[in-house]
């Protein structure tokens, strides 16, 4: 069976008038975030705040006209808070288009960069990294937050130590948490860490959306945001859709010989978001009993990597399980043992990052755009 295009959808969507507003949704610019994948179909419809509660027969009559369309087997419609020009930039991402970084994106003004900490692949320590590099910069003299973007594993309540749900004022506008004087937003606050959850690609971007929007993060330096493992469409419409500063990748040694760092940085490169250098976690192992070292993965491979990609080697982490306990228990080791030696390192690779980032762009490593 050919696979249903966009088109036909749009076609199909056309047929569903805005009760209040006279004319379709899909002319109405209403309809965003559309992505098929095989037989089902999701989108998202973007509506006025204040309409949200009554538009849920609209938001059934969208889904009824694209199931009522040969070769359609689900079809699902998520309603999302309207803010303009979003809308366009999602449904192109979720096309697969490597469009360059559009010009309607999400704006923060009182955050003046962010910075996204990537990985090719799960498992490499990225979160690890996220943590400890925020408290970094906390503890390097400036203004942090730390947003959880791995909507699929959220990691920072557990990492940081959270737990307790954020509370609202207004009702729209959600309190960010606070520990060690970063302030956190992780869906992990709202929903539990063992529970599964299914989210398609315009739920998760609608998510992110206003854990960045609808957040008091007032006024910031930097936001660290904890990305997605991975090079998909999340990460990808990530990229499009936020003002980043740049990116960092976090990669162990033996995921630099796979090529999976180099994935990450090409796809920011192909968004045009500057990739500010790359860090080697789980570099060598330190042996808690005697001190030794052991370079189990062939360490170094990301400062050679860096170099022939042209981008900073920002530093590397061993592999120590005083790391893994206290970021695992909501201690993170840059706060718990602030004289260590791995402290020392996530501070001096916050400061490289910082110094990068506050240079801006026109100072930053020279980068091949492909
Ligand atoms: P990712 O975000 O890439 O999936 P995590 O940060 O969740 O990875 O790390 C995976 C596991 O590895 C966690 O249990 C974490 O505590 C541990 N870990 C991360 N970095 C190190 C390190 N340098 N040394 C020891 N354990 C680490």
């Amino acid at each position: 069976m050919t696979q249903i295009t966009e088109n036909q959808i749009l076609a199909a969507l056309r047929t569903v008038p805005d009760p209040d507003r006279k004319a379709d949704i899909v002319t109405l610019k209403m309809v965003s975030g559309l992505a098929v994948k095989g037989t089902n179909v999701t989108f998202t419809i973007e509506v006025d705040p204040a309409r949200g509660a009554q538009l849920e027969p609209l938001r059934h009559a969208a889904e009824k006209a694209v199931l009522g369309l040969p070769g359609v087997t689900s079809a699902t419609a998520i309603l999302t808070a309207h803010r303009t020009g979003v809308a366009a930039t999602t449904a192109q991402a979720s096309a697969g288009a490597a469009a360059p970084r559009a010009s309607a994106r999400i704006e923060l003004p009182g955050i003046r960069a962010i910075v996204a900490i990537a990985s090719g692949k799960g498992g490499v320590g990225k979160s690890t990294t996220a943590t400890n590099l925020a408290l970094a910069m906390t503890a390097n003299g400036l203004r942090v937050g730390l947003l959880d973007a791995d909507i699929y594993g959220p990691s920072q309540p557990r990492m940081m130590g959270i737990s307790g749900k954020p509370t609202s004022y207004d009702g729209k506008t959600l309190q960010p948490m606070e520990r060690f004087g970063v302030k956190v937003m992780s869906i992990g606050f709202m929903v539990a860490e063992d529970t599964p959850m299914i989210w398609r690609g315009p739920m998760v971007m609608s998510a992110l959306q206003q854990m960045l929007r609808d957040v008091a993060w007032g006024e910031l330096d930097i936001l660290v945001v904890d990305m997605p493992p991975g090079t998909g469409d999340a990460q990808l419409t990530m990229s499009q859709q936020v003002p980043l500063a740049g990116a960092v990748i976090v990669s162990t040694p033996q995921d630099i010989a796979l090529l999976d760092a180099r994935k990450g940085l090409n796809m920011f490169r192909r968004v045009d978001v500057p990739v500010l250098g790359i860090i080697e976690n789980m570099s060598y192992f330190l042996c808690p009993h005697c001190g030794e070292r052991s370079d189990i993965f062939s360490h170094g491979g990301a400062r050679h990597e860096a170099e022939a990609l042209g981008t900073t080697f920002l530093g590397e982490i061993p592999l120590d399980i005083a790391i893994r306990e206290t970021s695992d228990s909501g201690q993170p080791i840059t706060v718990s043992q602030p004289d260590s030696a791995h402290a020392q390192a996530y501070r001096a690779i916050a400061a490289r990052i910082w110094d990068q980032v506050a240079a801006g762009p026109q100072q930053g490593p020279a980068i091949s755009i492909e």
